[in-house]
């Protein structure tokens, strides 16, 4: 199991960033996020996600990190510009997981040094600062060799990938998934975007 532990969320200013570490956490590959601050709202985006487009992934929100990240059963990885190189770590993170669980720390502002003192392993994606989203997706990319994008969700909206236009299987009920999708735009949506089909 892949859990990602994102911290420093700050609800209000980082609504949008944590959603899509959490939408890459859930695309690449990890099982769960756990969030420091307690963020309802954060939770049900990402719930509905999943809902919508399939897969097992969890959020749980309001978290102590520390004892998160301190007692988790598993290899530790701290993700950070001040960090190894991936490139130079991650064959010895594949060899060390093995059939373990594994945790990957994101941070937002400052990441308190305690993160680093007991990560395993503080892994960074070049010695530069960049984003926390980028960081997750690259690390991830690179810890299951590229085979993530493979897999295959069964969910109630399923895209039906195509060269041109965009177009999405819905299962069970097509009006329904449309309106969680686009809300009142829902109709006009459907003509101008979505070819559905059966
Ligand atoms: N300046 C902050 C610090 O010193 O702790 C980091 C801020 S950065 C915007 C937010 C997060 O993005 C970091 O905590 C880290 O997880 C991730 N990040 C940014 N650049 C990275 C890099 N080059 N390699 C790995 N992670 C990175």
């Amino acid at each position: 199991m892949i859990t990602v532990i994102r911290i420093g969320h700050r609800p209000f200013r980082d609504k949008r960033i944590t959603t899509h570490v959490a939408l890459v956490s859930r695309a690449f590959g990890a099982d769960r996020i756990l969030v420091d601050e307690k963020d309802e709202t954060l939770e049900s985006t990402v719930n509905r996600v999943t809902e919508n487009f399939g897969g097992n992934f969890s959020i749980k929100t309001g978290i102590n990190w520390k004892k998160e990240f301190k007692d988790f059963n598993g290899v530790k990885v701290n993700l950070s510009m001040y960090g190894i190189n991936v490139d130079d770590r991650i064959g010895a993170i594949r060899e060390s997981v093995k059939g373990k669980d594994v945790i990957i720390l994101v941070g937002a502002e400052k990441v308190p040094i305690d993160a680093y003192n007991i990560a395993d392993y503080n892994i960074a994606i070049a010695n530069q600062p960049h984003s926390e989203v980028s960081a997750l997706a690259i690390f991830l990319d690179r810890f299951y060799e590229g085979k993530e994008l493979e897999k295959k969700y069964e969910g109630k909206m399923n895209v039906i990938p195509m060269d041109n236009g965009k177009m999405v299987k819905f299962i069970p009920d097509e009006q329904q998934c449309m309106k969680l999708l686009y809300g009142e735009k829902a109709d006009e949506r459907i003509i101008e975007h979505v070819t559905t089909v059966y």
